[in-house]
């Protein structure tokens, strides 16, 4: 299960009603921000969330509107003498540009806390048991971009009538089957396969940022549970939207229409345009398409 709240839904500019790109993604007790546009620490206290168990950014790319929340949000959390260390994941280009801009307010290697910097490449970013983190590089103009997908396993879980027909008692006996180890009740042995059903609630989450293009992106997307993505403008500006290296909402539908995507969710909205012109778009070509705003929260 993930369970998502949209932080920050603007485009470069922000407006009054959507913040500087950032998205929280709770997994299995974990907190990770994808993206730390101005003012997320800011939306994190309004949407409830607060600071804790929050040891973890993914950033898409390094243009202002996605970093420059970091040195606030690193203050505050000095302020708070957190001893946890904030680790965060980037492409070496993106990272660079963290690190300049740390040491140009602190001097090099004196953020107010500890923070380890992990460069990503192609492939798992972390492992965390019960979930993964993978990432796989975006062409965004001259930036170091990369999309991350989350996955949940899917899980085997105990039949409650088939328990109750062979006589397990509640407790660790159920726990050892839900393990996947036999046990012994009055000399009868009693198999996980006997309790357990088919897997299932397995998950996949895709979280694209900026990207001027959909291309060589299919098998990283294909058969999300959720793709999370810009689409800064609409089809009628599709030259603007190549210049500017952005994606239009009908071509982020139509790439979730052809990998099999099970819903989409539009983000990085631009304000020269109205939700429902946006939504219109999108929804032609793919109808289980939602435009995010801010404090939006949405569990999969
Ligand atoms: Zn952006
Ligand atoms: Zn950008």
């Amino acid at each position: 299960m993930f369970a998502l709240t949209f932080l920050g839904t603007s485009a470069s500019v922000p407006s009054a009603e959507r913040n500087h790109p950032a998205l929280l993604v709770e997994a299995a007790g974990r907190r990770i921000l994808v993206d730390c546009g101005e003012g997320t620490q800011r939306q994190l206290l309004r949407s409830g969330a607060g600071f804790r168990r929050l040891d973890r950014i993914l950033l898409t790319h390094a243009h202002l509107d996605h970093v420059l929340g970091i040195p606030g949000l690193f203050s505050t959390l000095g302020l708070r003498q957190t001893s946890d260390v904030m680790t965060i994941h980037g492409g070496e280009g993106t990272l660079e540009i963290v690190i300049r801009m740390l040491a140009g307010l602190w001097g090099a290697g004196r953020a107010p806390i500890a923070v380890e910097f992990a460069a990503v490449t192609e492939g798992q970013v972390i492992d965390a048991g019960d979930f993964t983190i993978d990432c796989f590089p975006v062409r965004h103009r001259d930036t170091d971009s990369f999309g991350f997908v989350f996955r949940s396993p899917a899980r085997r879980h105990l039949q409650s009538d088939r328990l109750a027909a062979l006589g397990v008692p509640d407790g660790p006996l159920r726990g050892e089957l839900a393990a996947g180890r036999p046990i012994v009740i009055d000399g009868r042995t009693i198999d996980p396969e006997d309790v357990l059903g088919l897997p299932s609630g397995g998950k996949k989450l895709v979280v694209i940022g900026d990207t001027e293009t959909t291309d060589g992106l299919s098998k990283d997307v294909a058969d999300a549970d959720m793709l999370v993505i810009e689409a800064t403008f609409l089809d009628r500006d599709a030259p603007t939207a190549r210049n500017y290296g952005h994606l239009t909402a009908a071509e982020a539908a139509s790439f979730a229409a052809v990998n099999g995507v099970n819903q989409l969710v539009l983000t990085h909205m631009s304000g020269r345009y109205e939700d429902e012109e946006i939504l219109a778009e999108a929804a032609r070509i793919f109808p289980n398409s939602r435009i995010a705003a801010d404090f939006d929260h949405v569990v999969i």
